[in-house]
């Protein structure tokens, strides 16, 4: 580092000030610190050079998977590769270099870039009133539920805290019900995989706030009857969220709030090319019915007299979740991946992640059984049934994927469907890609008939081989140096 940039000096005793260029940062007064308090030695760090660092690290990432290494059909997550162009967008310092607590006149670039994004979401929801505001597509649910909670206090009908759950959904739906203080019903599905009306009509009732649904669902499937259950939950008094999460196999064909949905939530980090794993970063924005709009969370981007601003002036506003108006680098690559393949580019998005999904199922559909075995979506699911002789489980298939160089699909969820292998290819992968998987999912199929032990011993190329997954989350074990 530059010694002009950053340099401690000595202006009374005990004093210190760190220069950072022409600023001169107070820093506390170490003498004023109770002697106990203070280190008699220093830390015990590594102490270890740069190279070997370096090697270390490089080393570790080795060791990971993610998709520029390989195939990644993780269902439900949409692990699909992101153009590198967004992230050089998202990194220009008139992006990075801004502030949340900046004065809204210096922050006009970064407002309108938002501003557009929910006049896009929007339109791709058919669901006019936006909020940017929700962290991920879990708090994106909760701000929802809240929003119902908000609507239905106005009209005197607290009474309605019911939130029914088809049994294929995402575990976040029943977990943002109970957070939002509310009452989580499962509905069953039916045998072809959709939502089964009869049982709905024994749960709806006069308590009935939302219906979560999934469209398409978690198994792959547009729910056919989504016309019809939109009227039944109507017609009681209650509302249709629609979870987001595979909005990439129906946007630029269909908008949810053409067929019935009240709000819904966007993981944008899923559809709109922020690339995501371990955890994060995320964005979760809400479309939401006129009706709902004046419940939406907090700060609200207005503008007045061609000035953006941020505003906290909604007196029936749930208020705010998180900080700010929304996590603003994801959202600006979400506009940069909007603006750069516009309208037609996003449904060719939507119509290549099916014909992908589609592929995949034709092509496996012989070897394993795929239990709803219609026409699909972004993703489908398959198991293991075909292999029940060889003792073979989704786990064991997963595994043997990784020594064959593909990153597992999501298994064991959906829950409703026993030893799921649940794949999603997502639009960005090639023919040649899809092939390879194919070849390696009916490898493995001749592999648990004629070798089944191979299948079961897998993975046999990784540093470790079986871990007990339980223990490792509940017990981890992070240090730097051998006990
Ligand atoms: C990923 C996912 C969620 C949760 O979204 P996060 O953005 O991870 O919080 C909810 N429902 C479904 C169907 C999902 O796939």
């Amino acid at each position: 580092m530059n010694p002009d940039l950053l340099l401690f000096e000595k202006s009374s005793p005990g004093r210190r000030t760190l220069r950072l260029g022409a600023l001169d940062v107070p820093q506390p007064d170490l003498t004023r610190l109770p002697a106990g308090a203070l280190r008699l030695a220093p830390p015990a760090l590594p102490e270890i050079g740069e190279l070997d660092l370096v090697r270390h690290y490089t080393r570790l990432s080795k060791k990971n998977m993610s998709i520029v290494d390989s195939f990644y059909p993780l269902g439900s997550c949409t692990m699909k590769y992101n153009p590198v162009l967004h992230e050089e967008a998202a990194a220009l310092p008139g992006f990075t270099d801004i502030h949340p607590w900046q004065d809204a006149g210096r922050l006009q670039g970064a407002l309108a870039i938002l501003r557009d994004l929910e006049r896009d979401f929007a339109e791709i929801s058919g669901l006019p009133c936006v909020s940017l505001h929700p962290a991920a597509g879990a708090q994106g649910e909760l701000a929802s539920l809240l929003v119902a909670r908000a609507y239905f206090a106005e009209r005197g009908e607290g009474e309605r805290t019911t939130v029914l759950i088809p049994d294929s959904a995402h575990g976040t739906n029943p977990a943002s019900a109970a957070v939002a203080g509310m009452r989580a019903v499962t509905v069953v599905s039916a045998a072809d995989g959709g939502v089964d009306l009869d049982d709905l009509k024994t749960k709806v009732g006069a308590d009935t706030a939302v219906f979560m649904i999934t469209n398409p669902s978690t198994l792959g499937l547009f729910e056919e009857r989504i016309a019809e259950i939109a009227d039944i939950i109507h017609d009681a008094g209650g509302l249709i969220y629609m979870d987001g999460a595979n909005l990439n196999a129906i946007m630029g064909i269909t908008r949810p709030g053409d067929f019935g949905a009240d709000m819904m939530h966007i993981n944008v980090h899923k559809t709109f090319a922020t690339p995501h794993g371990g955890g994060g970063p995320g964005a979760g924005p809400i479309c939401v019915t006129e009706a709902l709009g004046p419940y939406l969370p907090l700060p609200r981007i207005v503008e007045d007299e061609n000035r953006l601003r941020l505003s906290e002036e909604a007196p029936d506003s749930i208020g705010m979740l998180r900080g700010w108006a929304g996590n603003f680098s994801v959202l600006l690559r979400a506009w940069c991946y909007l603006r750069r393949l516009g309208p037609e580019g996003i449904r060719r998005v939507s119509e290549n992640a099916v014909l992908n999904a589609n592929y995949l199922r034709a092509r496996l559909r012989e070897r394993w059984h795929v239990p709803f075995d219609r026409l699909c979506m972004h993703e489908f699911v398959a198991n293991t049934r075909f292999q029940r002789e060889a003792g073979v489980h989704a786990i064991d298939v997963a595994k043997r994927l990784i020594d064959l160089g593909h990153h597992p699909p999501t298994i064991y969820f959906p829950l409703v469907v026993p030893e799921a292998l649940m794949m999603e290819p997502t639009e960005t992968e090639t023919r040649e890609t899809l092939d390879s998987f194919v070849e390696d999912m009916l490898r493995i199929a001749d592999e648990c008939d004629q070798t089944p032990e191979l299948v079961k011993q897998a993975p046999t190329t990784t540093p470790v081989s079986r871990l007990d997954e339980g223990r490792a989350v509940k017990q981890p074990v992070l240090r730097f140096r051998a006990e």
